[in-house]
């Protein structure tokens, strides 16, 4: 059968459930493939997709597989209402409407020759996983990597065994914390910020890519400004309802921009005098 390459950002192309791994208690990332005869697509890394869970409804949730893996899509969904309890809860074999991929997506070309660093929150980590694969799959066109992921407590860490698997890379530094460890954590505790002590950061030669909860952003954010980054170094991704994905409804309105189209990544200068307004 032909391969249907479209590029109408409205047509919904059917995906089949490969594969649903449980991360944490709320968490799943599901492998998507292709059914026969449509588009495989690519995409980069930070773009997210449309995900038609049949019969609830349509829902933006990112890519947070290998950039450099084609044939299948990868998204990691934390479960927090109708829309993505459905989502996680499909089985191996069930069909799931994709469209897209959509939005800019994180610098990563810019990114080159610079050290990169990437700072999240709980599921945060999901849009930055394809940044990270991107930098260890290009070691010689990047600079040092640091990851600073901060979590609830250990069970809501994501990723765990990569996590591990990153930190072994030569010019990489992973450093993990969590809010409340419990007994048995013998790894580090506080809010994400609190990792910046011990993050070996060149400044004036880093771009940093930011996403977390809005709060969380607000404090990365200063802290990446006080050890000396400028604002336009500095990278967050923006989440806002959504329904179109392609700037026609205006449900993601967020100020002057749509973050379907424009976004969801903005630098945090064209995004600090908006973040300043609580519950915009
Ligand atoms: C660009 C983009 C990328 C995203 N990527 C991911 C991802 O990789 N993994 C993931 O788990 N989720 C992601 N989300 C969030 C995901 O789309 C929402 O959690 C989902 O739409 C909620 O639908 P629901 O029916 O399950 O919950 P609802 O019943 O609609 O909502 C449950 C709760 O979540 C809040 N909520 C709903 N939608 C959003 C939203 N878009 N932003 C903030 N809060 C919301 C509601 O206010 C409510 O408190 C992304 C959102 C955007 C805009």
């Amino acid at each position: 059968m032909a391969t249907v390459v479209t590029t109408d950002p409205m047509l919904t192309l059917p995906y089949l459930v490969q594969d649903v791994a449980k991360e944490t208690p709320d968490t799943f990332t599901l492998r998507l493939a292709p059914e026969e005869g449509a588009n495989g697509g690519s995409f980069r890394p930070g773009q997210f997709s449309m995900l038609w869970v049949f019969g609830v409804g349509e829902l933006p949730i990112s890519i947070s597989g290998d950039p450099g893996q084609h044939g299948q899509l990868v998204y990691t969904v934390r479960s927090v209402g109708q829309a993505t309890n459905a989502l996680v809860s499909q089985s191996v074999g069930a069909g799931v409407g994709v469209r897209g991929p959509f939005g800019n997506g994180w610098p990563v070309e810019a990114a080159r020759g610079r050290d990169v660093i990437v700072v999240a929150g709980g599921i945060g980590l999901a849009p930055l996983r394809p940044v990270i694969y991107e930098v260890l799959h290009h070691r010689q066109d990047y600079g040092r990597l640091v990851v600073l992921y901060g979590a609830r407590s250990p069970r809501d860490l994501l990723y765990r065994k990569e996590l591990a698997a990153w930190a072994r890379h030569r010019e990489t530094q992973v450093l993990v914390t969590v809010d409340y460890g419990g007994m048995s954590w013998r790894g580090h505790v506080g809010v994400v910020t609190t990792l910046f002590k011990y993050a070996r950061l060149k400044p004036s030669h880093s771009v940093a890519m930011v996403c977390g909860p809005e709060i969380m952003m607000r404090f990365v954010t200063r802290e990446l400004e006080s050890h000396g980054l400028s604002r336009n170094d500095i990278y967050l991704s923006m989440e806002r309802n959504m329904k179109c994905a392609v700037g026609f409804c205006g449900h993601c309105q967020y100020g002057p921009h749509f973050i379907c189209k424009d976004g969801p990544v903005f630098p945090y200068e064209q995004m600090r005098p908006l973040l300043e307004k609580y519950e915009l």
